[in-house]
């Protein structure tokens, strides 16, 4: 599909799969067990093995002195400074290219709550200079500390909160849900640090940014999808201190910086849905056209046809959305409703797609050698991750009474 996408962006997409066909495919292809066999890939505990957090971090940091890593985050950071579009197309690029199939290639650009971000802007120098570095080639990581046992959809009630002793603040909380939180370097940690204005919800949530080796901090996995280990932690802050100078941004408005980090992240999972929708799609179409059942190719009867054909189209609506979207944000606007309604959408359809991909495949679509089921997997999660759909749908409601109806 030809959506009139500029000829740089293009470069950098094509550049993006250049590098990743040459460097992280062929590592993940040479560690092809360490990747698929969850007995390899995980220890007693559910932790990634130090070899594959070791592979990761090797492809972050060839990615950044190829110039990928960054090239989203902006240039007061050091980074390439590129706008929502080349968000939208490089993660729609890794996720259609390599699909659920490879782990590594989607390490090629930073995660906006994983590795360096713009939240990094409400840091202050000297500290900001002194972690940035690290972040910036990969060697380092970091994890988004907003969601809590008992703070999930409605992140104003949570009980981390952060008191003021001297030049340092301690923290208490456990947060909950965290992607790379067994692994990460660095925390993003909000907390409230007046109860008041918290109760009330004006404020009195502010951000930190906590070395994962302070005192006081501990970390578990969290399993899903029946897998033996995974990437996802609960994190414990026990009396964790640290200095007033690792505030992030202004004391007392974390939850609006919040709120704008997961902004980035809606955007990021329509690019994903999108491109997993792509791979799905053609994967399915391609087997629908050699499998024979009755004499003839499956794809010869409309029952099947017709379902790729549903695909198609909500593939196209999503593609649209996104990149719309992408438009918005570039000019400069807030686009709250855009942001709900495409990553709705984008997300449910692409949890359709796999579905019905996996019907076209009949049996083989159930397979760990197809790997249909897994991408099903990231498509359900992306329901629920960076803002369940029933919350964008209360998004999208609450700008319709406002007036918003266009
Ligand atoms: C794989 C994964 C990765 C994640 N990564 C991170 C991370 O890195 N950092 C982080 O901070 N968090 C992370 N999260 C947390 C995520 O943001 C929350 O799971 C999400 O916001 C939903 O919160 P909850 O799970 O507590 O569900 P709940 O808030 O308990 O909601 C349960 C159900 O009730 C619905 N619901 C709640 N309120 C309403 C309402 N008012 N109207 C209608 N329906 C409602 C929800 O939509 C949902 O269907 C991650 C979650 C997952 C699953």
């Amino acid at each position: 599909m030809d959506f009139g996408i500029p000829e740089e962006e293009k470069m950098i997409v094509e550049g993006l799969q250049r590098f990743n066909d040459q460097v992280s495919v062929p590592l993940e292809k040479a560690h092809h067990e360490l990747f698929n066999n969850g007995r390899y890939t995980y220890d007693e505990d559910g932790r990634e093995v130090p070899k594959v957090q070791e592979l990761k971090r090797q492809v972050r940091m060839e990615a950044a002195k190829a110039g990928y890593y960054t090239i989203i985050l902006p240039k007061e950071l050091g980074g390439g400074g590129r706008g929502a579009l080349t968000t939208f197309n490089v993660w729609e690029l890794l996720n259609s290219a390599y699909g659920p199939e490879y782990e590594l290639p989607h390490l090629s650009v930073s995660h906006w709550a994983q590795g360096p971000g713009p939240f990094l802007l409400g840091l202050k120098d000297p500290y900001r200079s002194e972690i940035l570095p690290s972040l910036s080639s990969g060697e380092k990581s970091a994890a988004f500390c907003l969601t809590e046992p008992d703070a999930g959809s409605d992140a104003w009630n949570m009980k981390t909160c952060a008191v003021r002793d001297g030049d340092d603040w301690v923290i208490n909380g456990t947060k909950q849900w965290m992607g790379n939180g067994p692994y990460a370097d660095y925390l993003i940690v909000f907390a409230i640090t007046n109860p008041e204005l918290a109760a009330a919800r004006r404020g009195g949530i502010s951000c930190f940014f906590v070395d994962a080796k302070s005192p006081g901090f501990s970390t578990s996995v969290i399993r899903i999808w029946n897998l033996i280990g995974g990437i996802h932690g609960i994190l414990s802050f026990s009396d964790v201190r640290v200095p007033h100078s690792h505030l992030v941004g202004e004391l007392g408005q974390g939850f609006r910086q919040a709120i704008s980090q997961v902004s980035i992240g809606r955007l990021m999972n329509t690019a994903r849905c999108v491109g997993l929708s792509q791979w799905a799609l053609r994967k399915a179409t391609k087997y629908s056209q050699e499998r024979i059942a009755f004499n003839a190719p499956i794809s010869a009867n409309q029952g099947i046809s017709f379902q790729l054909a549903d695909c198609a189209i909500e593939l196209y609506a999503a593609k649209c959305m996104g990149l719309h979207l992408a438009y918005l944000i570039d000019k400069g606007e807030r686009a709250v409703k855009e942001t709900a309604m495409a990553k709705a959408y984008s997300t449910e359809a692409c949890f359709r797609i796999f579905d019905r991909a996996i019907q076209v495949f009949g049996g083989m679509g159930v397979t760990n050698e197809v790997g249909l089921f897994k991408g099903m997997a990231v498509a359900r999660t992306t329901r629920i991750a960076d803002g369940a759909s029933e919350i964008l749908r209360r998004t999208i409601a609450q700008e319709l009474f406002r007036g918003n109806l266009d």
